[in-house]
């Protein structure tokens, strides 16, 4: 009997398009046992998707993902098992969520000089009450017809050297992983394959990021090949890092990858949940149910 684990994904808290109870319900029908919510910079879908995951005997695993800065490089960090009320990491996750403000305004003063007009207000309408992004302009942006669909934005308007693009300083990186730490959590390089490093920087950034504290790599997500599961395998084995599973799930169509639908970590990983007594308990747990299930 194994246990599927998916320790990173999204909901309207960021930019995902499943409330949490909704994201919930979504992870338990695709099979999903052990279940991270890691919205961007912002914990506050937590309590609701933990007593949806009550009701539907889901184990639900406090989550973020921390947009940080690390020598001009965006990253991403995964916390997992984080409290999300640790002071620091409160008070850190305000501060990027404001910078996330003063960063649209600038991008959509940019989207007005190429003739867009109107995109602060439509990509917060699209907010809501959870955190602004540039997944938010995108949907103005297709909505209004200005591009077809949000791969189309993305390019055009929305990365490096595009009209909507700005340059921002999140976290640093040692902050990120400290308050992540401080709040009895693990931190998690979140999808390493999609960062534009070559091999030397890659691996100043897992040495850096050991020596902080950090625990793991997502080795299996959503948005690495087949290749990468393996490559990302051995730097893990290399650098004595654990390793984590994650669809990086942000909707019906927006992912690489459906929940659920993930491969085993490689054989030489060590799972980033190896001495969770969550994991153990729900495996003793689902192989009683087994057992009885045989029983019968
Ligand atoms: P932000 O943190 O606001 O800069 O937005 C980052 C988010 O945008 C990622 O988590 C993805 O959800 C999404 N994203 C980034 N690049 C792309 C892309 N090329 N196409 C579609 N979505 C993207
Ligand atoms: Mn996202
Ligand atoms: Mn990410
Ligand atoms: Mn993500």
């Amino acid at each position: 009997m194994s246990i599927i684990f998916d320790l990173h994904s999204h909901s309207t808290i960021s930019d995902g398009v499943l409330s949490p109870a909704e994201l919930v319900e979504h992870a338990s029908e695709h099979g999903v046992n052990v279940l991270a919510l890691t919205d961007h910079d912002d914990t506050s879908g937590l309590e609701i998707a933990a007593l949806e995951a009550k009701r539907r005997g889901l184990q639900l695993i406090n989550g973020v993902e921390i947009s940080v800065t690390w020598k001009k490089c965006t990253l991403h960090v995964v916390g997992l098992k984080i409290d999300p009320e640790h002071p620091p990491l409160k008070s850190g996750l305000a501060a990027i969520r404001e910078g996330r403000h003063s960063r649209a305004v600038s991008m959509a003063a940019g989207l007005d000089k190429v003739g867009i007009t109107g995109s602060l207000e439509g990509a917060y309408e699209y907010a809501k009450d959870g955190i602004i992004g540039r997944v938010h302009f995108a949907r103005y942006l297709v909505n209004s017809g200005i591009s077809k669909d949000s791969k189309a934005v993305f390019k055009k308007y929305l990365v490096k050297g595009k009209p909507g693009y700005v340059e921002h300083e999140w976290a640093s990186l040692e902050d990120a992983v400290s308050w992540i730490i401080g709040s009895g959590g693990v931190a998690v390089l979140a999808h390493p394959g999609r960062y534009d490093l070559r091999r030397t920087s890659m691996l100043v950034l897992l040495e850096e990021f050991r020596a902080l504290g950090g625990t793991a790599i997502e080795v299996v997500t959503g948005s690495h090949t087949g290749a990468q599961y393996v490559e990302f395998a051995k730097y893990a084995q290399m650098f004595g890092l654990k390793s984590s599973v994650g669809s990086d799930y942000h909707g019906k169509g927006l992912s690489f990858m459906e929940m659920g639908r993930l491969p085993a970590l490689p054989n030489n990983c060590v799972p980033v949940w190896q001495d969770w007594p969550e994991a153990s308990l729900l495996c003793k747990k689902l192989s009683a149910n087994n057992a009885l299930e045989l029983a019968l």
